[in-house]
């Protein structure tokens, strides 16, 4: 149909009554609220923590040292600068059993008001393993995905406690776990963090490590803090997710411990059975496609009420 065949006054009607059925249209149907909880800026985005794992495992095998690692450390770095925010790399030199190594840690701090503040972190390198092709998807790959979507989410959470997210290099031991040969980063920063005081305003430091495992079950480490794991495991009833974590503790070492050992309140969140009796790990088997995007949702939301509830602490 095409409009030069009507007239000019029954243009005029049609224009009017085009109006009046737009008031109706206006009058009748509400306007879309904005504050729904699925759009909210501060609602943990698994599907995007996911994709931010793939193409953190898409720089390949990425060890400490490694151009690999390097290029990786220069993505995340792009990705968070938008944020806002207080971006900044923490340089050291890793003695390992086979010489010092270079490695960084990647900090952002989003500061508070309270004089306390909450670290949320997590290790982006990927264990090197002689005659290997390990990618590190769960170990490592996971966890930077889940930090950079963690970094977005604090950016828009409102909170009286300064928030740091921590990207740990050097988690990885270069030949067997050791007390001398793991947690590189981790170690460091304890120390450096020991030195300047920021340690003494740190209330509780979570930790994240191999949580994109599809089929999900977080420990109850009992090397965390006793509180942190009882509030964890409360939250995570609450939403629904109680049957993704464990009620048993057990202890584990990971990149919570230089902090432990340094009388911080740590939780370490890690899925530590990975495929059948833990037959992905370390293994090249170790790819995306053992992951999903549900179980980085359950420890997305986990933490995010985790740290919503810390927040508010008046300790
Ligand atoms: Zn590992």
């Amino acid at each position: 149909m095409s409009k030069s065949f009507r007239s000019n006054e029954s243009r005029t009607i049609l224009a009017a009554k085009l109006l009046l059925f737009i008031a109706l249209v206006y009058t009748l149907i509400p306007l879309p609220v904005k504050s729904s909880s699925t759009i909210s800026p501060s609602h943990f985005d698994a599907v995007r923590a996911f994709t931010y794992a793939k193409e953190a495992v898409a720089f390949g095998e990425r060890p400490s040292g490694s151009a690999a690692n390097l290029k990786l450390r220069q993505w995340i770095l792009a990705d968070l600068k938008p944020l806002g925010g207080q971006l900044s790399t923490d340089d050291f030199t890793g003695h390992t059993p086979t010489g010092p190594l270079e490695m960084e840690n990647i900090i952002l701090k989003f500061p508070g008001t309270s004089g306390r503040s909450i670290a949320v972190t997590g290790h982006f390198d990927s264990k090197k393993i002689p005659m290997v092709h390990f990618l590190g998807a769960n170990d490592g790959g996971s966890s930077t995905g889940f930090l950079l979507e963690f970094a977005r989410v604090a950016a828009h959470m409102p909170h009286q406690d300064d928030l740091y997210i921590v990207f740990f290099d050097g988690e990885e031991a270069i030949g067997e776990w050791s007390q001398t040969d793991s947690v590189y980063g981790s170690r460091h920063l304890a120390s450096k963090w020991a030195s300047d005081g920021t340690l003494a305003h740190l209330t509780a430091l979570i930790n994240v490590d191999m949580i994109g495992d599809k089929d999900l079950d977080v420990m109850n480490d009992g090397n965390s803090a006793k509180y942190l794991r009882d509030k964890t495991l409360a939250i995570a009833a609450r939403l629904g997710y109680g049957a993704y974590f464990h009620k048993e503790p057990a202890g584990i070492d990971d990149d919570h411990m230089p902090f432990a050992e340094a009388g911080v309140n740590v939780l370490d969140l890690i899925d530590f059975n990975y495929g059948p009796n833990n037959a992905y790990w370390h293994q090249a088997s170790d790819t995306m496609d053992k992951l999903s995007a549900h179980s980085l949702q359950v420890v997305g939301d986990v933490v995010v009420a985790l740290v919503e509830d810390l927040d508010s602490q008046k300790k």
